[in-house]
């Protein structure tokens, strides 16, 4: 007997009242969820029904890749994620992170940072792992004010001890309920957004001084700012062509940079999920699933270039990871769903399992 009786909807429902009910005081839930979400896209389970196991190192990970982008200034200042604490212990450890790679206030990706200073990454990881286990994953699934957890989504009677250890930590993992790893992933699309919706109102709450009149907090929140991407935009346009991914006009100088699987559902910034792209296209694909043939045409590009640009560059093409998205996001959407297949053009959807994507 499944607890959540295999339907993905109760799932999203029971997964919105958790966060619902409660002021939150910290963005921690929020983060973690998110994580779970992730993890679950790209570890989706073959069979609906199987268990999925995450190490909170792995979780851990996806936190801080969460908190990578946020901790950058905005408005010349630190965002607070934590009600009356602006050094809360995750951020801060993102934020020593990045002062330890060096890498400023840039968008590079978090890959970078851990092959330039693997042992600051390992240490932040420890800190984060002790800081989930501690307080947000023992306390995720308790509604309202309720003392008594309703272990839904994972077991977390083992997480009631809490632990100071972080080497016993490191060797923790929860482990996800029959279903909910493959509900997650399918209501991704729907959770997700709602997710960054309460992220942003959170600190807004939390920082007196973004008014409502200040710009784009979920745009820096959320990494939606295009100009970060321009440096692969001169070895794009050398290794490929100067021409759209999608129509292959001839492209402008300034032309858009398009994440083919959305960022909004996976945000992975590798290179193997970027193309140029038209205006036109760019804007009429927005945070549309592609059509499969794209997927294809996507991961036909040869490796070895990707990989050649990623080292001039210093920017990693994140290969592995696209293509266990793109397997986790394709599995989880029904037949006959609607995909974006180019300009004003639409395609249903139709794929054979196992995808021949590797
Ligand atoms: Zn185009």
């Amino acid at each position: 007997m499944r607890d959540n009786d295999g339907d993905p909807l109760l799932l999203g429902q029971r997964v919105v009242a958790i966060l619902e009910t409660g002021l939150r005081t910290a963005t921690y839930k929020l983060a973690t969820l998110m994580a779970l979400i992730d993890h679950s896209i790209e570890n989706v389970p073959a069979n609906p029904d199987d268990v999925l196991d995450i190490p909170i190192p792995a979780l851990a990970h996806r936190v801080l890749e969460i908190y990578w982008l946020q901790v950058r200034p905005f408005e010349g200042q630190i965002l607070s994620q934590k009600t009356g604490a602006p050094n809360a212990t995750i951020p801060n450890a993102a934020r020593r992170l990045r002062a330890e790679a060096q890498v400023g206030t840039s968008r590079v990706p978090i890959d970078v940072a851990i092959s330039r200073v693997p042992q600051a990454y390992e240490r932040v990881i420890d800190e984060i792992s002790l800081c989930l286990a501690g307080e947000p994953l023992r306390r995720l699934q308790r509604f309202g004010g309720s003392a008594e957890s309703d272990p839904f989504l994972y077991d977390d009677a083992f997480l009631q001890k809490p632990s100071s250890s972080a080497k016993r930590v490191r060797g923790y993992s929860i482990e996800l309920k029959p279903g909910v790893a493959h509900g997650l992933a399918r209501l991704a699309g729907l959770l997700k957004p709602a997710l960054e919706i309460m992220w942003v109102d959170d600190v807004r709450r939390m920082n007196r001084f973004l008014h409502a009149e200040v710009p784009d907090v979920a745009g820096h929140l959320f990494g939606r700012e295009r100009a970060a991407l321009e440096r692969v935009r001169e070895p794009f346009k050398d290794a490929f062509g100067p021409h759209c991914f999608y129509c292959s006009t001839h492209l402008p100088t300034g032309n858009p940079i398009d994440h083919v699987l959305p960022w909004s559902l996976v945000g992975i910034d590798g290179l193997a999920n970027l193309v140029l792209a038209c205006a036109r296209c760019n804007g009429d694909k927005s945070n549309a699933l592609p059509a499969v043939p794209i997927i294809d045409q996507l991961l036909d590009r040869d490796p070895g270039v990707l990989e050649q640009i990623a080292s001039e560059i210093g920017w990693p093409t994140q290969r592995d990871r696209v293509v266990a998205a793109a397997v986790g996001i394709y599995r989880m959407q029904p037949a006959g769903v609607p995909t974006w297949s180019g300009y004003k053009q639409t395609t249903r959807l139709d794929i054979a399992f196992p995808p021949s994507w590797e």
